[in-house]
């Protein structure tokens, strides 16, 4: 099944949740609509979630699935931060800018304290120096737990040893450790390892696992490895509104994308369609590619002619945010090899009547 009819090129490069869901998601709902099932997750199908989720991770896990991104991050940071805690994170996180104050709320009240560092990934030494100070120094909030993105939110990836060295840092300080995966198969397939290996092996306690950005229509997943906050985890989700009552269609979504590698397939497509563009843009004269594109995430500086060129083309994306020139192409496992080369023939139009 693949359920693709031949359409116009796609134009929105902004953003991976501009993408629909897979069709075997939307049938796995359709499947699951009729029939009766035990309510607020005492279904089989959430059971069966479980179970998958367990298989992936090589090792027993708890699983809650929730609607929303930050309903996951928030709930995860709350569940290992006393509202004196600190959550050390990178600026460019989506906890810090895109969540408008939602780890603070589930946290009553913890602090962000920002580690800068290059490509969204947090300085791992400066990490170690901030998690020190001031400890068991009542005026001031005390360090509870640290939170990563895979990918970041500029499409870069921590390399296991990073994550681990991370986790080392968390452990001796006994620290809690988050990774927000709202584009956590893109990671994995670009680094090619284990699930296990870019979480609890590297220390991870507590994991947002994406699920929407790539191909469901609304459900994540809280993975928790540390078993201890398991208990505390269901009331502070039910407690947030978050527990569904017919959450067969939460996990009917996730049941269809984790089955046959759906997730990682669809994950694979995004990638490639990242690595075409990025293949197709290098080299053309006034278009410079910038870091490697190691996810589903294209930076590069184009010509400010050749921005409004294909904005007025029709072409949907982000520019000049992160600087004057930059424009930000995202691509989904929705788009398209046709969709890139559409993409990349008007760009060569425009360079070549810009530069000529
Ligand atoms: C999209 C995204 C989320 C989740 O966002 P929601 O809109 O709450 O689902 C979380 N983290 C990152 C890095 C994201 O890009």
């Amino acid at each position: 099944m693949n359920g693709e009819t031949s359409r116009p090129p796609a134009l929105g490069f902004s953003s991976d949740n501009i993408a629909g869901a897979s069709p075997e998601v939307a049938h796995a709902l359709v499947k699951h609509s009729t029939g009766q099932a035990g309510p607020y997750g005492t279904d089989e199908l959430t059971a069966q979630v479980q179970r998958k989720f367990s298989e992936i991770f090589e090792r027993d896990v708890e699983v809650l699935l929730v609607p929303t991104g930050t309903a996951a991050n928030g709930l995860c940071l709350s569940a290992m931060t006393p509202p004196w805690g600190n959550i050390y994170c990178h600026p460019a996180s989506h906890i810090n800018n895109d969540e408008c104050g939602a780890p603070e709320f589930f946290s009553n009240g913890a602090k962000l304290m920002t580690i800068d560092g290059p490509s969204a990934k947090l300085d791992i030494t400066r990490l170690r120096e901030r998690t020190r100070e001031k400890l068991g120094d009542v005026h001031t909030t005390q360090p509870a737990c640290v939170s990563i993105t895979q990918a970041t939110e500029v499409g870069s990836i921590y390399t296991l040893d990073e994550i681990a060295a991370i986790g080392e840092v968390c452990k001796s300080a006994s620290l809690g450790f988050h990774m927000d995966g709202s584009r956590f198969a893109n990671a994995l397939v670009s680094l090619d390892c284990s699930a296990a290996e870019m979480t609890w092996k590297a220390g991870v306690d507590a994991l947002s696992f994406g699920a929407t950005k790539n191909g469901v229509l609304a459900a994540e997943a809280i993975v928790l490895f540390n078993p201890s906050l398991a208990t505390e985890m269901r009331y502070r989700r039910k407690r947030a509104g978050h527990l569904f009552s017919k959450m067969r269609f939460l996990s009917a979504q996730i049941d269809a994308y984790l089955t046959d590698d759906l997730w990682l397939r669809n994950a694979r497509k995004a990638n490639d369609a990242a690595q075409r563009l990025a293949q197709g843009l290098t080299g053309l004269s006034g278009v410079e590619v910038l870091g490697g594109t190691e996810a589903n995430i294209l930076f590069c500086r184009l010509d400010p002619a050749v921005i409004d060129a294909l904005l007025k083309a029709g072409f949907v994306f982000y520019h000049d945010r992160w600087g004057p020139n930059i424009v930000r192409f995202v691509t989904s496992f929705a788009t398209t090899a046709e969709d890139v080369d559409h993409l990349l023939s008007h760009v060569r139009r425009v360079v070549r009547s810009v530069h000529a």
